[in-house]
């Protein structure tokens, strides 16, 4: 028996065939069309995995399920309100896919949650069964895993760490409305926006000035990291955040782990000190408490934990 994991994103969707102890067989990926409203996403989905279920010599009667993420809310009824990326409204993709398939179980999850649990399961929380996923990319994402299962909560806000207040006095919306949020300071647009905010604040010097309008969240990570004072410092500041919020969620789920993923964790090591610094100070009450570890699965979380949610 094998399962599938499908990743859907707004550009491509990411597809893995698997045994069920979770080994990748093979990968592979095909254009999300979002041509009229995404109609076609669905149907293209299902008519890959027949062309490549056929390739590989199974049949659909060999597929325990497929697993599918996608980039929007979902309810505990595989209900899609609404998938702003993909124009959905009002509809129950596992549903329509287990149609084009047979009927082949196929269950529904929020990207970032199902990455939440591919992590946990076989990337950098291998082994554990209660682990937190902090994305750190365009935005700040995530999940909680809680004895091998999603936690989105009654209203699907559980895991939106990216949204956790984290500071005060922050003059610019973030785009959930509020203001102060992780993601506005520790995601790669948020680390810029620090950058930026701390050479206008005097003339101190900087290699990152010389980057002008280029510099990104890579630059000043690696500036820090080789020594450029103020980036170092912006970093300290980014750290600071996230250590925060590390706490919180510490003090409030208290899981065997932290996993840092998403582009800007390529800073590695050099990242985790500066988050584990302010953990460790914001979370005094105990030394027993949950490590953190960088993510390993990269762009294949998705798949991974998508096709956990069938196995
Ligand atoms: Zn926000």
């Amino acid at each position: 028996m094998v399962g599938i994991g499908v990743d859907v994103g707004g550009t491509s969707t990411k597809l893995g065939l698997f045994t069920e102890e979770g080994n990748l067989l093979r990968k592979w990926q095909i254009p999300t069309d979002q041509r009229n409203r995404s109609e076609r996403v669905i149907p293209n989905i299902a008519a890959s995995i027949r062309t490549v279920l056929k390739e590989e010599g199974y049949h659909l009667s060999d597929v325990t399920g497929v697993g599918m993420g996608v980039p929007g809310p979902v309810q505990p009824s595989g209900y899609v309100e609404i998938c702003v990326n993909l124009h959905w409204r009002d509809r129950y993709p596992a549903r329509e896919l287990s149609e084009l398939l047979d009927g082949v179980r196929v269950e529904l999850g929020n990207d970032a949650n199902v990455a939440a649990l591919g992590e946990a399961w076989k990337g950098g929380g291998e082994g554990t069964k209660n682990a937190v996923l902090i994305t750190l990319g365009t935005g700040v994402g995530g999940g909680i895993i809680l004895d091998g299962k999603i936690v989105t909560g009654i209203h699907g806000l559980g895991g939106e760490i990216g949204h956790l207040h984290v500071y005060e006095g922050e003059t610019e919306a973030c785009n959930c409305g509020a203001y102060g949020c992780l993601e506005q300071v520790a995601s790669a647009t948020g680390i810029v926006r620090v950058a930026k905010r701390r050479l206008r604040k005097d003339q101190a010097p900087s290699s990152m000035r010389e980057l002008g309008e280029t510099l990104s969240a890579k630059d000043v990570c690696e500036l820090g990291k080789a020594g450029d004072r103020l980036a170092d410092e912006v970093m300290e500041q980014v750290g600071n955040y996230l250590g925060l919020a590390v706490s919180l969620l510490c003090l409030t789920v208290d899981p065997e782990i932290f996993i840092i993923g998403g582009g800007v964790s390529k800073a590695g090591a050099y990242l985790v000190e500066k988050i584990k610094k302010h953990y460790d100070r914001y979370t005094a009450i105990s030394s027993n408490r949950g490590q953190i570890v960088l993510a390993t699965l990269g762009n294949d979380a998705g798949i991974y934990g998508a096709v956990k949610l069938v196995l």
